[in-house]
């Protein structure tokens, strides 16, 4: 690995990598989001030349995050990323919603240098916490001139941020890109890159409304018995968007197709995506509710909420 100096900015939102527990035995039973995150790199290897900068953006448990974070993050992703000797960031997060926040960072910044997102799976008080090594190996992929774009680091692996997802609740290696497999591997801070990294735009600083003012987009799931009540329900009141999570290809029950479909009349935007962990959705002509190729039903949303965005 060729490491270039910089400066590498690391931005705190809390989660379970800073999260506090009793006892050092307990891994379920912490307050996530209590640990700064300049008490997290304490002590932490970083690649030679490498110098850290860090800020507390929030201090929160991912399960409760929300636009207003995610607008002032977007907004301290972007100061950095514009300075001339900062070669990445690394953010750290709750691993509930991280692939959501990685893809909405990837939909509005686009970036080229690294936005590499890690956390854990125990709290940072525990007895063998996953953080330290996650948080150094972040870092380490920050650091490396290979990387670019946004990125879940976790568990010694590299996931891109329109792939990965949390795949299991408990086990330290939570994290898969399914089908597409990860981008590559950090072994002992070293990238062993398995496969192109996606293009990097760079877009300009992100012209995001304010948070109160984003698009509401709704998930529905199909599932045996389906109705359509829910969805008669969040167009009176007023949904601007909905994602339906389809069952197998995206498909959906007669009954909530139909709700979906006078929505779609009503001029409510209505996308299929899976609710398949892997696969995708694949289209065709004859469809009457449009596709979310590629995109599991939370990141579908996203892209829903940025398209419809004012
Ligand atoms: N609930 C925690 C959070 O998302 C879980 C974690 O960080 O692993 O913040």
């Amino acid at each position: 690995m060729q490491v270039t100096a910089g400066k590498i900015v690391v931005l705190g939102t809390g989660g379970t990598i800073a999260g506090r527990a009793a006892s050092a035995a307990d891994n379920v039973g912490y307050r996530a989001g209590e640990v700064a995150v300049d008490e997290l790199l304490r002590g932490l290897p970083v690649p030679p030349g490498t110098r850290l900068h860090a800020e507390q953006v929030a201090q929160i448990d991912s399960k409760d995050m929300d636009f207003a974070v995610w607008a002032t993050l977007a907004g301290r992703c972007a100061h950095w990323l514009a300075q001339d000797d900062v070669a990445g960031i690394v953010v750290t997060h709750g691993t509930d919603t991280m692939e959501e926040t990685a893809y909405f960072l990837h939909c509005v910044l686009g970036p080229a240098k690294p936005v590499v997102l890690t956390g854990a799976m125990r709290p940072a008080t525990s007895a063998a916490p996953d953080g330290p090594q996650n948080l150094a190996d972040a870092i380490a992929v920050a650091a490396d001139p290979q990387a670019r774009g946004t990125c879940v680091v976790f568990a010694g692996t590299v996931h891109g941020a329109p792939d990965v997802q949390k795949v299991h609740s408990y086990r330290i290696d939570a994290f898969s890109s399914g089908d597409a497999g990860p981008l590559a591997y950090v072994e002992e801070g070293r990238l062993r890159v398995l496969r192109a990294w996606p293009g990097a735009d760079s877009r300009a600083v992100p012209t995001l409304p304010r948070p109160a003012g984003w698009p509401r987009v709704e998930i529905v799931m199909n599932h045996a018995g389906a109705g359509r009540a829910i969805v008669d329900a969040l167009v009176r009141d007023g949904v601007a968007g909905l994602v339906v999570a389809g069952t197998g290809n995206g498909t959906v029950n007669h009954a909530l197709e139909a709700g979906l479909l006078e929505a779609q009349q009503h001029g409510v935007a209505v996308r299929r995506a899976s609710r398949c962990a892997q696969g995708r959705v694949l289209p065709s002509p004859a469809d009457r509710l449009p596709a979310a190729v590629g995109l599991s039903p939370v990141k579908a949303r996203i892209a829903l909420m940025l398209e419809l965005m004012p």
